[in-house]
């Protein structure tokens, strides 16, 4: 039972409020009233260590003040204006040049949106006016790959590789095939890490020959697969991918929104990997949260073409929203005057990732992986065999429902359990959070009579 305010909230939720990845014969949402540093309150009172920054959004955490002040000033001296028609704002034109700055190589222009959905439906224009711009309409195809999140919108969940997603709407859209994911624990078999990496990149090398070696016009992936279920490629899988790319000519797009500002130790998860990506979405991380925005990161090589053809009919009313833009400006001020990022590398992410091994020696665990603040423990039947409960989905809520009823969010992936904290989390904080967590096993497996 729940006080008479929630139950209250909770009816207004049935009656009015669709929202997103709940279910819908049980819309009683848990209602969060406020926030601190990087814990949650829920209107029952009850206090949430929040391992999952928001949804992977918020890299400073709740309640910096800065961020507040950054809105109210330009709120107060230039609320709204687009940035059509020959029109710019120095927030826009800030923020734009500050990202070029912390972006690698020569991802040096920037296209904002309202979120990363956007951003990925702006890539799929965009790449495709590119090749056809050049004498090349033929190179048209998207490969991504199976599992892959990358939007809601009809482009988004078409580049996603989400079975459950594709058969509602009747997507993909054409031209957009997906290729395996790097998922060693699931699908390596004997192989080897290693082996297994090489082995799956190799399947892009495939496609490309299948589909046709002139008809591919992009490869679009994060550089960790972050709501597929935080799959951290194999060394051997990002070198591979890079020579195929390069020998077929075709443009590689890093989805950053999850890893992007900060999330791997590195500012964003190409530099992590050596990665090169001709074009790049980010959001989340960008504002932490605290206003939306996105945006698509392209490079010279890619912009030097469309201003040649000196038109690309596309724009968005919230493209570069100043307040958005003004905040996006304040935490990245704030990332870089704190060393967040490097601070995440040397000490939080070190500690972070040898404290959630720890829990491989849990019974329910088959395996703990992950990188930065990223983190995966997957959930199993048996340890040796890798055997999973038939009723994958009903484990993974089942553990994060007793995460929620003791103070921690981790999201369930099937039964993969998903832990991203703010990027500010302090080591006492990565200790609560790993006693919660092993708690919420413990409690999961005697639920399941194990
Ligand atoms: N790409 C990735 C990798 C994401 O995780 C998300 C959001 N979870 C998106 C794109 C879509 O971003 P948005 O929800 O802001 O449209």
């Amino acid at each position: 039972s729940v006080n008479p305010q929630t139950k209250a909230w909770q009816d207004i939720s049935q009656k009015h409020h669709l929202a997103p990845f709940s279910d819908y014969k049980d819309l009683r949402p848990r209602i969060i009233t406020k926030a601190k540093g990087v814990y949650l309150w829920d209107s029952e009172g009850q206090k949430i260590l929040d391992g999952m920054a928001g949804l992977w959004c918020t890299a400073l955490g709740y309640g910096r003040e800065e961020l507040v002040e950054a809105a109210s000033r330009q709120m107060r001296e230039l609320p709204f204006y687009n940035t059509f028609f020959k029109t710019a704002h120095p927030p826009v034109l800030e923020l734009a040049r500050t990202i070029a700055e912390i972006t690698p190589g020569n991802l040096n222009h920037l296209f904002f949106t309202g979120g990363g959905s956007e951003g990925n439906d702006t890539m799929l224009r965009l790449v495709r006016h590119y090749w056809a711009s050049k004498g090349m309409p033929e190179k048209q195809i998207i490969i991504s790959r199976k599992n892959a999140y990358h939007g809601s919108t009809v482009a988004g969940a078409s580049l996603g590789g989400m079975k459950p997603m594709h058969e509602q709407g009747g997507l993909p859209i054409p031209g957009i095939v997906h290729i395996a994911q790097p998922y060693w624990f699931a699908e390596g078999g004997d192989l080897d890490e290693e082996t297994f990496g090489i082995q799956v990149a190799d399947e892009l090398e495939k496609k490309i020959q299948a589909l046709g070696e002139n008809k591919i016009a992009a490869f679009i992936a994060e550089p960790i697969q972050g709501a597929g279920g935080v799959i951290v490629p194999p060394a051997s899988y990002w070198p591979r991918i890079r020579e195929i790319l390069a020998k077929y000519d075709i443009l590689f797009v890093a989805d950053e929104v999850i890893c992007g500002f900060g999330r791997t130790g590195e500012w964003f998860g190409s530099d992590y990997y050596g990665n090169q990506p001709d074009l790049m979405t980010i959001a989340k991380g960008l504002t932490s949260g605290y206003v939306p925005m996105g945006g698509l990161v392209v490079s010279d090589k890619v912009y030097q073409q469309i201003k040649e053809v000196g038109d690309f009919n596309h724009g968005f009313t919230y493209s570069g929203h100043p307040v958005a833009a003004a905040v996006a400006l304040e935490n990245i001020r704030i990332l870089r005057e704190e060393n967040i990022v490097e601070t995440v590398k040397t000490q939080t992410a070190p500690y972070f990732q040898k404290r959630l091994r720890e829990l491989c020696a849990h019974p329910l665990v088959g395996e703990v992986r992950g990188v930065g603040l990223l983190g995966a423990i997957e959930l199993v039947k048996d340890k040796a065999s890798r055997t999973r409960y038939p009723e994958a989905q009903a484990v993974g809520m089942m553990c994060r429902e007793h995460c929620f009823n003791n103070g921690l969010v981790m999201r369930a992936v099937g039964d993969t359990m998903i832990i991203a904290p703010p990027l500010v989390i302090s080591k006492t904080e990565v200790d609560e959070l790993v006693e919660k967590a092993t708690l919420c096993l413990d409690l999961t497996q005697k639920q399941l009579g194990a």
